[in-house]
């Protein structure tokens, strides 16, 4: 996103940079002003972004899956250990 008065990158959703709000202040606007601001393009932000999450690295998109294996297979031997814990406990329980 670029400050739409001087066009300096910008966070997300901040129309202007600060060096332009802090200019602004310097000139204050009437209460019974209307100001329009200018329409923003949305459709490119869109597509860019879509369009960089698909440019991701191999090696990345690799980390990636590596990563979301090993937490299904710690998710995994958790599930496995609380079910032997409780069979154990059954087991306790049926044979007193
Ligand atoms: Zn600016």
């Amino acid at each position: 996103m670029n400050c739409i008065k001087c066009g300096v990158n910008v966070p997300e959703n901040q129309v202007f940079c600060d060096a332009c709000l802090a200019d602004m202040e310097n000139y204050p606007v009437k209460p019974d002003i209307t100001v329009t601001l200018p329409q923003r393009k949305e459709a490119p932000v869109s597509k860019k972004k879509s369009r960089r999450q698909r440019n991701i690295p191999p090696e990345e998109q690799l980390r990636r899956v590596k990563t979301k294996l090993r937490l299904a297979h710690l998710t995994l031997a958790v599930v496995f250990i609380c079910f032997l814990l409780v069979a154990a406990m059954l087991l306790q329980y049926l044979q007193s």
